[in-house]
């Protein structure tokens, strides 16, 4: 074996966490060269710059090759994929170099979703990335209060598209930034997906790796129109934790399975108080619709960020808190690191969804990405329905009688809901089971 080989060879070790592969097959190793005074050097390109384990991969490639024994200097150069390859100009020219468009929604306004979305802009740029941010929200545009750009006046080129702001090396674009006074009040409803449109597909974006989009509060006609016009990778749903919130996530849930695009997070906003003197959290709405989120939707990343006055007291003087750094900003860099993960095996198929089926004589089959079978009956899967009308919410206790599920039940429809679960709809005439790929597996037999 050459020695390019066996450095190929022993980096077949580290495996990427979220595809599940090792990165040689996965082709992320490129220019391998070996000298003839054993210095070797590679590049090792991942899926994005904004990899939250990118130091981790050149560490251990730098370890792991360093063990060859003729091997005596090892440089690793990190890369990323280019911006190019996944071009959204189809859409727009201002998004022609656009790789990732990235959605932050909710169901009501005030919830701190443009908190959010400012902020995962800035942490996404903090991991490594170009990133922009697009506020949607025409009647309320709060980009410009969040952020400091010391341009405010945006311009035309000369090709027709319109230059976007900028601060700290984010781009950005607002309604807020191209209107005069008391613009938005007087459109209706049309016109405001028509300027919205026109706005974000003409802007010029020039390279990013992620754009931001803040989408104005709801889930009516504005959000399904925006949603469907730009190819949208992934959604982020913030929420408070009150329990009438619950039923808004679910909402949010439902339409990005309307429009195909995966749910990669749910954000609980003002989750908690932290007492600075006892250092006690106060979680001043109640708990448990995270515990819910995860054994209804299986939604696995589910955030809780606090209430902190400095998240609000640096927003409102136009500072993400996320460049002021310290542990408020760390709620963000989590959120960001998990969505970049979540999109990456996205784009490149680390996310195999089982697939659920119901055979006459056998069951609930549950076909899971290695081909093995798991199998329910179908009463057993109906008698554990977790949804509101068979057990009740929070206190957990069961509603439905588990005797009164006929052992012939079976389903009319199974179809996925979000990334981690099935919806069914039964012959019994209940529709509302959500079923938990993960919880399906626990309940059936090999
Ligand atoms: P939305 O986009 O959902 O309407 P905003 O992001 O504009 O909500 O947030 C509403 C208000 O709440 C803002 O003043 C913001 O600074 C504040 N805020 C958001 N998240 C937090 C938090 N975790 N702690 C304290 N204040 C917050």
């Amino acid at each position: 074996m050459n020695k390019e080989n066996e450095v190929l060879e022993i980096l077949k070790g580290i495996i990427d966490p979220d595809l599940g592969r090792d990165i040689v097959s996965l082709g992320f190793v490129k220019q391998v060269r070996v000298d003839d005074a054993g210095q070797v050097s590679f590049v090792i390109e991942l899926t994005t710059p904004a990899c939250p384990v990118k130091e981790q991969f050149k560490r251990t490639a730098e370890a792991l090759v360093g063990q060859l024994p003729w091997a005596k200097k090892v440089s690793v150069t990190m890369s990323a994929q280019t911006r190019a390859s996944r071009p959204l100009g189809a859409v727009g020219a201002g998004l022609k170099q656009v790789a990732t468009i990235i959605a932050v929604s909710s169901c009501k306004g005030g919830v701190g979703k443009s908190t959010v979305a400012v902020n995962l802009a800035y942490a996404l740029q903090t991991l490594g990335a170009k990133v922009g941010i697009f506020d949607a929200d025409v009647y309320g545009p709060s980009l410009p209060t969040m952020v400091s750009p010391q341009a405010t006046q945006v311009f035309q080129g000369a090709d027709g598209l319109i230059n976007p702001l900028e601060f700290e090396g984010v781009k950005l674009m607002s309604f807020g930034f191209v209107s005069g006074d008391g613009g938005p009040a007087i459109m209706r409803g049309p016109m405001v997906t028509q300027v919205i449109n026109q706005l974000l597909t003409t802007t010029a974006w020039g390279a990013l790796d992620y754009l931001v989009l803040d989408l104005p509060p709801g889930t009516g006609d504005i959000q399904l129109t925006l949603t469907q016009l730009v190819p949208i990778a992934a959604a982020v749903i913030v929420t408070t934790p009150q329990q009438l919130s619950f039923v808004d996530v679910v909402k949010g849930i439902q339409m990005f399975d309307q429009l195909k695009v995966p749910v990669v997070g749910v954000v609980e906003n003002m989750s908690y108080f932290e007492c600075g003197k006892c250092h006690e959290k106060h979680h001043l709405f109640g708990q448990g619709a995270r515990k819910k989120l995860v054994e209804q939707f299986g939604i696995q990343n589910s955030f809780e960020i606090p209430i902190l006055p400095e998240i609000s007291r640096l927003s409102d003087a136009g500072t993400p808190v996320v460049l002021a750094g310290g542990a408020s900003a760390q709620h963000y860099t989590a959120i960001a690191g998990s969505v970049v993960r979540e999109v990456s095996k996205i784009q490149h198929g680390g996310l195999a969804r089982p697939t659920v089926a119901f055979v006459d004589g056998r069951g609930i089959v549950v076909t899971t990405g290695d081909g093995a079978e798991h199998v329910i009956t179908a009463a057993d899967l109906r008698r554990a329905c977790r949804c509101a009308v068979c057990v009740e919410e929070f206190s957990g206790k069961p509603l439905l009688a588990p005797e009164t599920v006929a052992e012939n039940i079976c389903p009319q429809t199974i179809q996925p809901m979000g990334n981690y679960a099935v919806a069914i709809a039964w012959s019994d005439g209940h529709t509302s089971s959500i079923y938990p790929y993960d919880a399906i597996l626990k309940l059936a037999a090999d």
